[in-house]
């Protein structure tokens, strides 16, 4: 189809000139466009905000030229048009008037003043709490995360082959990259913003001098980055000049960036942290399903946005696993005093965000008074850490101690400026304490004398006049008055101007009352001045103290994570895994962390597990519904559970650290994907065979399944071979093909083992109990017939079965009963087709014609059907 061209042939009036002018330094943003009381789009914004948010679309004239489609939402409205598109993946544009429209020679001034994508949102009930909103920058070899909410910064160096597994681990809203890098994007980050930026930010040369000025350094040593982690830097160039120019008031609050080195935390990539149900369920929706909510009983946002991070960041190096493991454990032996610091931190506020909102200048009344709550609840936190029996065993807990900034200085400062419960908006009013301020208290003094002053007039005024009735009001055109009924108009005093007359009464003003009110009105305005001026200097006082805060916040975050651990294993009765750098994998007694949560206590069957030298694979048979998916992602979750530093629902545990740990799961299993295809299970697998290494971890459930049962059986032999030959890693192969028991006989580190069932006539019982040794039979048909298929068609898979137990060709034996006979009758030998028996049955001597004719019509229509 040929673009129509709409043309008045004129020029753009000088409000599209500005329009445009100022769209195309926007492109691929909605830009919000302010006029008066609306902000317009125009054009293919116009069009797409239509759409997205439901607006009716309209034109507007623009002079000579065509008409301009043209859509907009109220300013007073505006907030939630940008939430929906923004929280649709949009980037918007806020254009505002920036001069007075009324003193405005010609086109009012206008200029984008703020640009608002998923990664750069600041407005607080827009964010999840429990988690962080990162942006992400990705180059070529490095990336860089920013939570602009916190001032978090993250650098870290990729391998091409782990830029999936990492970028997971950020659950990036928004994605930086550079103009046309073919950057392998994994299919977690689809949906998510991208956006592009020229090569050049990237590059790491710039990136460190802009680095070094960002932190005011002589060079980037002093932040522990050195010249290997030049693509880190040069992704955080990226980003931090891509979020600078979206929020022209700058990053006060950015932080010192950390570094994530390849091999300081595990890499696990999407499907893994899938397939475990870490952070969200397999099946949308699902309560309690997952890792995170079961571990999840942190008391503050950022213990909340910490413990769910080091979920998905576990440790690989033993001493740091180590010692947050002897945190939890002072914990754990301390109910008291874990206790106690817990009421403490229950009390502590998004100390993090609100810090940021300070500094970014867009803290409320509100926010400042939780953040002083905040801070003076420290002093609690800070004993109750003190007065923790056996803290001397925790590293960690006697630095926190040490280092723990109680922000005195800028509590007390909130306490004695704030009142005791600040308005949620500065235009409110009231937020600042009487006392705090001398010209405030002067201010509001002459405000409230005015007032009383006015208030005493209606009595001198009675009196004077002899009016009984005379009353003093106000209202917003007129200001004050004193309203007279007609009946005493003879009273009225010469000194009394007519300003008003309503149906039964005149109101009137005297110069004496215009000088109050004056005083009042003036008053009220430089209250509302010097009120907003306090409150900003209050802001740029957290400001100035934003890395004490920060500092502070974190210790809070890892305190409220290490209690929170500890709450959990003493409820759920963990033990601490013994972890070390060997390659033996022993639990005994384990158990599903989830999965026995939604049984009954001790119903949940505990296994024991051995993965060492000596027998590094595992093939896990049993029949479906035998729990070999349930043992097999709880092996994971324990070996993730300790390298994160928690205890683990096991009776004992010893965990050799692993490098990687991957989790497949089999087409027809895999529920994530809905329209999965062995293609994925099989690249899936293959990058597995690439990526492990013989520390690393394997966890494969019926890999294999989504083929044939010979191909699958073929693929499986040849995965498990390699595995045990030329990678050497821990692995347990779950399937329910007892054919592969036979790899055992092959494959000298290999183990057969299967989940016990026991069969009683022709049911089966479900032991869910691990034993050595394979399952001899897969129990399929016991299993369909507990499903609840039909009598007859269990009777005849029996049958089937035993056919082909025997050798037999089952389409060579009679069937019982003629099945699709349509296309079968095609074929010599096969039943005949069920109209031709029909015809064959039939009488024709007891058959009227019009009878014949209908049941003509019968078997036409029968056939077409067919
Ligand atoms: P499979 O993978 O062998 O088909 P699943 O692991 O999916 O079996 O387990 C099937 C069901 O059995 C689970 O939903 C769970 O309710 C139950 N189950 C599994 N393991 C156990 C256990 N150790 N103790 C009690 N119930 C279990
Ligand atoms: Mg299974």
């Amino acid at each position: 189809m040929t673009e129509r061209v709409v043309s008045g042939g004129g020029p753009d009036t000088p409000l599209m000139q500005q329009y445009r002018e100022i769209k195309s330094r926007y492109p691929h943003t909605i830009l919000f466009f302010r006029m008066g009381d609306f902000y317009e789009m125009f054009e293919d914004d116009a069009r797409l905000g239509a759409r997205e948010l439901g607006l009716t679309l309209t034109s507007r004239n623009n002079g000579g030229a065509a008409e301009v489609p043209l859509a907009g939402v109220p300013v007073k409205a505006a907030a939630e048009y940008l939430r929906r598109l923004v929280a649709k993946g949009h980037r918007v544009a806020i254009c505002e008037q920036v001069e007075d429209p009324k003193l405005a020679k010609g086109l009012v001034r206008r200029a984008v003043v703020e640009t608002i994508t998923p990664g750069t949102v600041l407005t607080d009930d827009w964010l999840v709490q429990s988690r962080n909103n990162y942006l992400v920058a990705v180059g070529a070899g490095g990336m860089a995360a920013l939570d602009v909410t916190t001032g978090e910064l993250v650098l870290e160096v990729v391998a091409p082959t782990e830029l999936e597994a990492s970028l997971a681990r950020y659950e990036a809203v928004e994605l930086v990259v550079p103009t046309g890098a073919k950057l392998p994007i994994p299919s977690a980050a689809r949906g998510v913003t991208v956006t592009e930026r020229e090569a050049w930010e990237f590059d790491p040369e710039l990136a460190r001098e802009d680095l070094t000025r960002s932190y005011g350094l002589a060079s980037l040593d002093g932040l522990g980055i050195a010249a290997e982690d030049g693509p880190a830097v040069g992704a955080a160039g990226a980003l931090l000049r891509y979020a600078r120019e979206l929020k022209p008031g700058g990053l006060p609050h950015l932080a010192r960036p950390t570094l994530v080195r390849r091999g300081d935390v595990l890499p696990l990539d999407e499907m893994t942290r899938r397939n475990l149900e870490l952070v969200e369920p397999l099946r949308a929706g699902a309560q309690g399903a997952t890792l995170l909510e079961v571990l999840d009983r942190t008391l503050t946002p950022m213990g909340g946005r910490l413990l769910r991070r080091w979920m998905l960041a576990p440790l690989v190096d033993t001493a740091a696993i180590n010692a947050r493991l002897d945190a939890v454990e002072v914990l754990v032996r301390d109910g008291r005093g874990r206790e106690r610091l817990r009421e403490a931190l229950d009390g502590v506020r998004d100390l993090e965000r609100l810090a940021g909102r300070a500094a970014l200048g867009r803290a409320t009344p509100r926010e400042l008074g939780a953040l002083r709550d905040s801070i003076l609840r420290l002093p609690d936190a800070a004993g109750a850490l003190g007065g923790l029996e056996g803290r001397a065993r925790a590293a960690p807990l006697e630095a926190a101690a040490d280092r723990c900034d109680l922000l005195t200085d800028l509590g007390e400062e909130l306490a004695r400026a704030l009142v005791d419960r600040p308005p949620a908006q500065l235009a409110d009013g009231d937020a600042i304490r009487a006392g705090y301020d001398r010209e405030l208290d002067d201010l509001k003094s002459a405000r409230d004398g005015g007032k009383q002053y006015i208030a005493s007039l209606q009595a001198t005024e009675r009196q004077r006049t002899g009016i009984a009735s005379l009353k003093v009001g106000f209202n917003k055109v007129f200001g004050y008055y004193i309203e007279v009924t007609h009946v005493h108009r003879e009273r009225i005093p010469p000194d009394y101007e007519r300003r008003q007359t309503l149906t039964g009464a005149e109101r009137y003003v005297t110069p004496q009352l215009k000088e109050y009110e004056a005083k009042v009105l003036g008053a009220e305005e430089r209250i509302g001045t010097r009120e907003a001026e306090l409150v900003d200097a209050l802001r740029r006082r957290v400001g100035d103290a934003i890395s004490r805060v920060q500092a502070t916040a974190t210790l809070l975050a890892q305190l409220d994570v290490w209690a929170s651990l500890a709450e959990v294993a003493e409820r759920e009765r963990y033990v601490r895994p013994d972890v070390t750098g060997d390659v033996t994998l022993h639990l005994e007694g384990s158990r599903h962390p989830v999965v026995e949560r939604m049984m009954p206590r001790e119903a949940f069957i505990p296994n024991d597990i051995r993965l060492d030298d000596a027998g590094r694979i595992i093939l896990l048979t049993g029949p479906n519904m035998a729990g070999k998916s349930t043992l097999l992602r709880q092996v994971g979750l324990c070996v993730l559970l300790a390298q994160m530093g928690a205890f683990v629902p096991c009776r004992r545990a010893v965990v050799g650290v692993v490098d990687r740990l991957f989790t497949r799961v089999g087409a027809s299993d895999n529920l994530v994907r809905g329209q999965s295809t062995f293609m994925v299970e099989m690249s899936e697998t293959s990058a597995i065979l690439h990526g492990a290494t013989a520390r690393s971890l394997v966890l494969l459930d019926e890999i294999g399944r989504g083929t044939s049962t010979y191909d699958g059986v073929a693929i499986a032999w040849a995965v498990t071979e390699c595995l045990h030959n030329t990678v050497g890693c821990k692995t347990i192969f779950a399937t329910h093909y007892h054919e592969l028991t036979q790899l055992t006989e092959e494959l000298a580190h290999a183990r057969n083992f299967n989940v016990a069932v026991r069969e009683v006539g022709d049911e089966i019982v479900f032991l869910h109990r691990l034993e050595p040794g394979g399952a001899d039979r897969s129990y399929g048909i016991h299993v369909g017939r507990l499903a609840g298929l039909p009598g007859p068609v269990v009777a005849r898979a029996w049958e089937v079965l035993k056919l082909l137990e025997a050798g037999h060709h089952v389409a060579h034996q009679a069937p019982p009963r003629p099945p699709d006979a349509a296309q079968l009758a095609l074929f010599a030998g096969a039943p005949p087709h069920p109209l031709l028996t029909e015809l064959d049955r039939l009488d024709l001597d007891t058959l009227s014609p019009i009878d014949a004719l209908n049941r003509l019509a019968a078997w036409k229509k029968r056939l077409e059907e067919t």
